[in-house]
């Protein structure tokens, strides 16, 4: 804030307002000044607020909480703000700079709070590890379920479910599982299908504990699969591997992609490879930084994305193997642990 010469920022970002006050509600505005926080919530929430929001001022507002943050910043003199121009929807920016006053001056700031959020501190790392390590265990449990007459959506509902049994807050997204054909469309929704014998099928899962979100993917062969479909499987394996095998601090985003892509590449699956390498995981599934092409940014100490290539035939179907990835000091470690090597069921 002190970089970019704000006194406040306003923050309406639901998730950025649970990451600098701690408030989990589905309605509030967070104001942040150098030296206070307020937390403007509406009667429903007042209790829940002062619970959660520790070292917060929480000051309750029946309706309009923009308008009352405004008013607010106005009566400290606030001359320099920044608000989320990402999030803010267009009434509610005219709602704030309707109460502001006009000596005040707003200032597009979106993504500091984002910028924060990349680098997990202890607690948010021991987050996403319960999220990462219950994930793998649900996947190991479905695993026995994956059989010839299921449904998709059967197992996607099975893994929901067993989520929430284990302690999850939820899924962080619906799970995907496609099967056949349908595993190459990169995110498939589960749908009514059976599946096969002689099919692909990849289950994409991740669980939210304490508001962390965990990623993973793993992908089985129902049978014997041909020669082509274990090359795709090994050139998937592999470059997963190296790419892991690449994170350090310092290292920027897109060479990571670059090596994953180069293994992809090498084996003649370049083109098939349609997304990027991985991305950010904390309170929202898909965060920064991201693993992609182009990305110039270094990793960090602390920063957790995923690592997830793929390659995906039309007709045939698609292989994709993801985990969970925190960069540490000197390395990766990965915190989804389901395992790799035996992808067929027979
Ligand atoms: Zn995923
Ligand atoms: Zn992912």
């Amino acid at each position: 804030m002190q970089e970019q010469s704000l006194q406040y920022l306003v923050v309406s970002n639901l998730t950025n307002v649970f990451y600098v006050t701690g408030f989990r509600g589905s309605a509030g505005i967070g104001v942040c000044g150098l030296t206070e926080t307020a937390l403007f919530v509406d009667p429903r929430y007042t209790l829940q607020a002062r619970e959660q929001a520790v070292g917060v001022s929480v000051l309750e507002q029946k309706s309009r909480l923009l308008r009352a943050a405004g008013n607010w910043l106005k009566k400290r003199g606030a001359r320099a703000v920044g608000y989320d121009d990402a999030h803010l929807a267009c009434a509610a920016y005219r709602e704030l700079e309707g109460s502001v006053g006009s000596r005040c001056v707003l200032k597009p700031a979106a993504g500091l709070i984002e910028e924060l959020r990349t680098v997990k501190d202890a607690a948010e790392i021991q987050a996403i590890r319960n999220a990462a390590r219950l994930t793998s265990r649900v996947f190991n449990d479905i695993i026995t379920l994956v059989r010839p007459g299921v449904s998709e959506q059967d197992l996607a509902t099975e893994a929901e479910y067993r989520m929430r049994r284990l302690g999850a807050e939820g899924s962080a997204f619906d799970p995907i599982v496609a099967s056949g054909p349908r595993s190459a469309l990169p995110h498939a929704r589960a749908s009514s299908k059976l599946l096969k014998e002689s099919e692909l099928v990849i289950l994409d899962l991740g669980a939210i504990l304490a508001g962390y979100a965990a990623d993973m993917t793993r992908t089985v062969f129902l049978g014997g699969p041909s020669g082509r479909v274990r090359r795709i499987y090994a050139s998937v394996l592999d470059a997963q591997r190296q790419a892991i095998a690449a994170i350090r601090p310092g290292r920027p985003g897109g060479s990571i992609d670059a090596v994953a892509r180069r293994v992809l590449g090498g084996a003649g699956w370049g083109r098939s490879f349609s997304h990027s390498t991985g991305h950010g995981v904390g309170l929202d599934i898909h965060e920064l930084p991201r693993l992609a092409r182009g990305v110039r940014s270094p990793l960090r100490p602390g920063n957790v994305v995923t690592v997830e290539p793929g390659v995906y035939v039309e007709g045939l179907g698609g292989v994709r193997i993801e985990d969970t990835v925190l960069v540490t000091d000197t390395g990766a470690e990965v915190l989804t642990s389901a395992a790799k090597d035996d992808w067929i069921i027979s």
